[in-house]
């Protein structure tokens, strides 16, 4: 078995300094939050990291505080407090309900946010050891191979799915990410956090080496919002979403002023839905306009071999979702 070395950090700060002294050294760092992927791709050999380092010594960044400018929550929070908490609860259903979504108890005990946003993919063959793009390799076996879970949306030259279920939520509430490096701290909007494999074939954010997701805030959502997360699985608990509908809409009574529509399961970042946004507003929620918006969130899809299963999934899980936030 390889050697490891594990690093506690006293602080979010000192863990950045700790990672970046490591890599200076020759060395691979991985931040481990609640370790629940970390630890299991590094039994696995998927993880190269040689240190680890631990932010479950860091005191700071758990904490759920709702302010003047949104609700504020810190990276190392796990995903029980924040489905727990009652800022979040109030103010951010559609948060609340994907963090209660994922995993198991035992999972959400420990998962932090930041973890589940920096989640590596779940692809198959990558977690088999395949040395395909998310590897480090020049190829994608899953383009021509098992995609029956792979991406419709947004693919090449990975197909992955990003696995998160609260990332669409914070895509659609426009959160801010906090990242803190060994050069300071600098802030960048939900949607700009991820990107696609034809910007960056390996990685799945914009996390610089020895940079850490450290807090996010979400704005306070204007009056008469509502929101949801609607999820589809495969199974009927403990996975992650087939399909996830993040939906945050403004009302005036039943009309839609604005609105955001964001999936998950579906592309290899969490997918906003803009023509859905687009017919929605102005519209009152009816059942023929869900219908329409679920018709709608298929258009530019291209699935794979295996996975057109995935449109009308996506179609009829837009239409719930939406039709679910009507008044009354
Ligand atoms: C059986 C099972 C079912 C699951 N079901 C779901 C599901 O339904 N929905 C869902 O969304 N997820 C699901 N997951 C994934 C689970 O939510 C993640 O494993 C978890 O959120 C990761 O959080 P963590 O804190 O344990 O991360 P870790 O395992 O500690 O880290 C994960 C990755 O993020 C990096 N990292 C950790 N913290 C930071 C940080 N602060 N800044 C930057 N990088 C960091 C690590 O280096 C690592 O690469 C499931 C996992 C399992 C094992
Ligand atoms: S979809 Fe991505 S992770 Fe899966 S085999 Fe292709 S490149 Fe690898």
């Amino acid at each position: 078995m390889r050697a490891l070395i594990n690093l506690d950090a006293n602080s979010i700060s000192d863990a950045v300094q700790a990672a970046a002294q490591v890599r200076a050294e020759g060395r691979i760092a991985a931040f481990s939050g609640g370790g629940t992927d970390l630890l299991q791709q590094i039994k696995d050999g998927t993880d190269p990291a040689d240190v680890i380092v631990n932010l479950r010594t860091v005191n700071e960044a758990r904490e759920i505080e709702e302010g003047a400018g949104g609700i504020s929550i810190g990276g190392l929070a796990t995903l029980t407090r924040v489905m727990e908490n009652a800022a979040v609860r109030a103010r951010l259903p559609a948060l609340a309900q994907a963090a209660e979504s994922v995993g198991t108890p035992q999972i959400r005990n420990v998962a932090t946010v930041a973890g589940n946003m920096t989640q590596r993919p779940w692809c198959w063959y990558y977690r088999n050891g395949f040395n395909c793009f998310k590897a480090g390799g020049e190829e994608c076996f899953s383009v021509n191979g098992e995609n029956g879970q792979h991406a419709i949306f947004g693919g090449g030259p990975s197909f992955i799915v990003h696995p998160s279920d609260i990332a669409p939520v914070l895509v659609a509430f426009e959160a801010i990410f906090q990242l803190a490096g060994p050069d300071g701290e600098r802030e960048v909007p939900a949607a700009e956090f991820f990107v696609l494999p034809r910007v960056d074939p390996v990685n799945e954010n914009v996390l610089d080496e020895s940079e850490l997701l450290a807090r996010i805030v979400v704005p306070s959502p204007p009056e008469n919002t509502v929101s949801s997360y609607y999820k589809v699985m495969d199974r009927a608990a403990w996975t992650h979403a087939e399909i996830g509908v993040a939906t945050v809409i403004r009302r005036d009574g039943n009309a839609v002023t604005d609105a955001r529509v964001v999936l998950s399961g579906v592309a290899p970042i969490p997918w906003r839905l803009r023509a859905v946004e687009e017919f929605l507003a102005g519209k009152p929620i009816t059942a023929e306009v869900a219908r329409e918006a679920g018709e709608i969130s298929i258009e530019g899809a291209q699935p794979l071999a295996k996975n057109r299963h995935k449109l009308p999934m996506t179609s009829a899980a837009v239409e719930r979702s939406v039709f679910g936030l009507a008044a009354g």
